[in-house]
């Protein structure tokens, strides 16, 4: 691979070439891409085409944006940042108020059907969208306004897939997902709470090494990450197999690392990279910390997740999703299982990429 201003300057802020290597293997392999997608990915990114991207901040709580900037190897992950030109960020960017929207405004009519547009945060449509206005403009009004002119748009966080806290029930503020009032542009959904920062940097990073948009599922979500449960991944699967299952947050069953399945865990009807991807640096995610997974990451989940009921209790539409994908627990253990053993054999195609293949 080429020498490149990016890898210079990388160089210069300590990240080795073999380290940018190695992220773009890791990112490769978490999406299930061959190795020679890994390589077209780190030369792309190496390259700095820099495609431009407006992100819009909507009714969100900022959750989304701080996960991005607490990424794991903030150096590594950050390059991606310098891969684009992110022209607009009201959070991120130096400039505010009218210079702001000036920058925004700007970027639309130089790169018009040309670039990406980030959004976090729910729409609101109630009261003509007066619940939430940038510079005087609804929400609403500025999404249609900047969607027009993009190539495709990237849904950040469960607030702008799906309409997340804001869209729960009363929903006062009328609030929707981006795909309620865009339907003529492709989107990709980012469902989490908050998502976690390599799904979106893969995302780009794909974007930008080829061009074109991850394989999508039916929820618009990227396969490679939202393609199987928490439930299929985790770590205290086989308790759950066998039956054990902790009663209480500090009994000897939680000791011992059992299922918390009875305590509320939603892993299995939520659809999301956390226990294979994990948090902070891969250091740990919620159900290795001791809590059962939310559900963040699914529709309606504050109204469904009902957080400390079991599944199996009737307590709101994921237990209905549950009875009615799997049957009721003893079947959808067996489907979860079958189901485990199919994406493992079409994750056989692709072995696992290595600094190595890169370096090829
Ligand atoms: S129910 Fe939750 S804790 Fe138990 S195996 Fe599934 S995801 Fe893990
Ligand atoms: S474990 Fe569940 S609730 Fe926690 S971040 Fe992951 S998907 Fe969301």
């Amino acid at each position: 691979m080429q020498q490149s201003p990016l890898i210079d300057m990388l160089g210069r802020q300590g990240v080795t070439r073999r380290g940018f290597l190695k992220y773009c293997a890791t990112l490769a392999s978490l999406m299930a891409l061959p190795p020679a997608a890994g390589r077209a990915m780190a030369e792309a990114i190496g390259a700095v085409r820099r495609p431009s991207v407006i992100w819009l901040p909507f009714q969100e709580c900022t959750g989304c944006t701080e996960s991005i900037t607490r990424s794991h190897s903030p150096t590594i992950e950050g390059l991606i940042f310098e891969a684009i030109s992110l022209d607009y960020q009201e959070t991120l960017m130096a400039a505010a108020g009218h210079r702001a929207e000036a920058a925004r405004d700007a970027a639309i009519r130089d790169n018009f059907g040309k670039y990406l547009l980030v959004v976090d945060g729910s729409v609101p449509l109630g009261a003509e969208g007066a619940y939430s206005c940038i510079g005087g403009r609804s929400n609403v009004d500025i999404l249609r306004e900047a969607a027009k002119g993009a190539a495709a748009i990237i849904c950040v966080g469960t607030c702008s897939s799906y309409g997340g806290i804001p869209h729960a029930n009363p929903n006062p503020t009328g609030a929707v997902a981006v795909s309620d009032v865009i339907k003529d542009k492709p989107i990709v959904n980012i469902p989490g709470c908050p998502p976690i920062p390599v799904v979106m940097t893969g995302v780009l990073a794909h974007y930008i090494a080829f061009g074109s948009l991850p394989e999508l599922d039916a929820k618009n979500r990227p396969k490679a990450f939202f393609g199987e449960t928490i439930h299929d991944r985790c770590y205290r699967r086989p308790f759950y197999d066998q039956g054990k299952f902790a009663k209480t947050f500090d009994d000897e069953g939680a000791r011992k690392g059992w299922c918390l399945f009875e305590l509320g865990c939603k892993g299995p009807v939520t659809h999301n990279a956390c226990a294979t991807v994990k948090w902070n640096g891969g250091t740990s995610w919620p159900v290795e910390s001791g809590h059962g997974c939310l559900g963040c990451s699914e529709p309606d989940f504050w109204d469904a997740g009902s957080f400390y009921k079991a599944l199996s209790q009737p307590s709101g539409p994921l237990n209905v999703g549950l009875a009615a994908t799997a049957g009721g627990l003893a079947t959808g253990a067996a489907v979860t299982v079958a189901n485990r053993a199919k994406k493992s054999a079409a994750r056989a195609s692709h072995r696992t990429i290595t600094v190595e293949d890169l370096e090829k």
